[in-house]
């Protein structure tokens, strides 16, 4: 391979790129991405950049000098329209095209919006620096009454952030608990107490029909026809991965480009890998297809994805990693290792909910399934361990963690 195009310009493109480079491929690689940014980081955005403490330049993720290193081609701020396996080119929205003997698709993903809801200030997603930059903004005027739609890990963010910077905030949730869909009812309950313990108005069940207002949001009507008055609403109903522009490609969409076990797209003859939020492959550690929309995914499965690409089908890895995330809310780190079921089984095996530091495991037909801490890093390790080795749910019971 001589030429290697990496589309998109974030996590896992840059850590791709870094990874070609340090296994020696000394051949051209170009970077196309969306944004007109360097690659910076995404998770401060609904931390310190909404709360007003870091600016852009604590973000970027490498800093002017690397890229220089690296040597890349990079084109930022145009975007990837489409892709010709046959021809090996990808087309960008500024007429040209680039050629390629291997291709990352690393665009991640955009975030949902509400159905038939208009585009008026005031109303927010949160996934660039830009969107950030104006939410932060705008929820730092006083009394700002802002209302967040989803109590997911980025909507529970938004409301502990802006909650600590004295705006009015109320959280939307359509399910009976925050986040029973990844960590099941009880540790949603939790999760959602920790809003309702700092006084942030907490309302599970129940829908949004309309945000209203004329010049700007002035409030968002529920399904039940209650109104709730708002200066800011934050949408944080989850991601959709940015495939549009592979549609007609040829390559495998399913919720994601359909990988294999080694990051290759399916039947992309081992030239195209995908990596990060927009990969769905086949986890040998899960025995499944999944999709990870989370940071520590991006990082290694853009490195991996790149190395095997380097490597060729007949010597690449199989890539099977234990997810794992994180999110802060209010004083509490949350961290999550695994993939359990809604219904699994749960044991507390350290610490209390009631004092917001406690480790609990889940598990199924005898085998752990993943583990939840509250604030809680050292002794979480332990069981990512445990499950790495796909350890038994008594072992993982019967193990110390101090
Ligand atoms: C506000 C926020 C907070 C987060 N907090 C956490 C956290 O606390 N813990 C955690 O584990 N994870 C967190 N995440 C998730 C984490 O940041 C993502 O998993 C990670 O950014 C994914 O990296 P990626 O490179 O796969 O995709 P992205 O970061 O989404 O980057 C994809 C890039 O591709 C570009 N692109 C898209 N389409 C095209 C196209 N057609 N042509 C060219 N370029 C294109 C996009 O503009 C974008 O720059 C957070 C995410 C957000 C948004």
């Amino acid at each position: 391979m001589r030429t290697i195009t990496v589309v998109g310009a974030s996590l896992a493109g840059l850590r791709a790129a870094e990874a070609l480079r340090q296994k020696g491929f000394d051949g051209t690689i170009t970077v196309v991405g969306a944004e007109s940014r360097l690659p910076y980081d995404r998770p401060p955005l609904s931390k310190q950049v909404l709360a007003g403490e870091w600016g852009v330049d604590r973000v970027q993720l490498r800093d002017e000098e690397r890229y220089g290193e690296l040597d890349l081609d990079l084109r930022l701020g145009v975007r990837a329209t489409g892709l010709d396996v046959a021809a090996s080119t990808v087309a960008l929205a500024d007429g040209t095209t680039v050629l390629f003997d291997g291709l990352v698709i690393a665009t991640g993903a955009s975030p949902r919006v509400l159905p038939g809801m208009p585009d008026m200030p005031g109303l927010f997603t949160l996934r660039t620096l830009d969107d950030a930059i104006g939410l932060s903004d705008a929820v730092g005027r006083p009394g700002c009454r802002v209302v967040v739609v989803g109590a997911g890990f980025i909507g529970s963010e938004v409301a502990a952030t802006c909650h600590r910077r004295g705006a009015t905030v109320t959280v939307l949730e359509a399910l009976p608990v925050p986040l029973a869909r990844v960590l099941g009812g009880e540790m949603g309950k939790v999760c959602g107490q920790l809003h309702v313990d700092e006084g942030v108005d907490l309302r599970c069940g129940v829908g949004v029909a309309a945000v209203e207002g004329d010049e700007r949001v002035e409030r968002v009507v529920l399904s039940d026809g209650r109104k709730i008055d708002a200066d800011v609403v934050v949408v944080g109903v989850g991601v959709s991965p940015a495939t549009a522009w592979l549609d007609g490609s040829g390559l495998a969409l399913r919720d994601g480009v359909l990988c294999d076990d080694r990051c290759f797209a399916a039947g992309s003859a081992g030239r195209i890998v995908a990596a990060g939020d927009v990969a769905r492959w086949h986890n040998p550690w899960l025995g499944a297809d999944m999709r990870v929309e989370h940071w520590t995914n991006a990082a290694e499965q853009g490195d991996h994805a790149a190395k095997n690409l380097l490597a060729g089908p007949d010597a690449a890895e199989p890539y099977a990693p234990v997810p794992f995330f994180w999110s802060d809310q209010y004083d509490v780190k949350i961290q999550y290792v695994g993939h359990s079921a809604p219904d699994d089984e749960i044991a507390l095996v350290h610490g209390s909910p009631a004092d917001r530091k406690f480790v609990v495991l889940y598990g199924r037909d005898g085998r752990l399934t993943g583990a939840l801490a509250f604030s809680r890093p050292r002794q979480l390790m332990t069981y990512r361990r445990l499950l790495a080795e796909g350890a038994s749910w008594e072992t993982a019971l019967a193990q110390e963690v101090g």
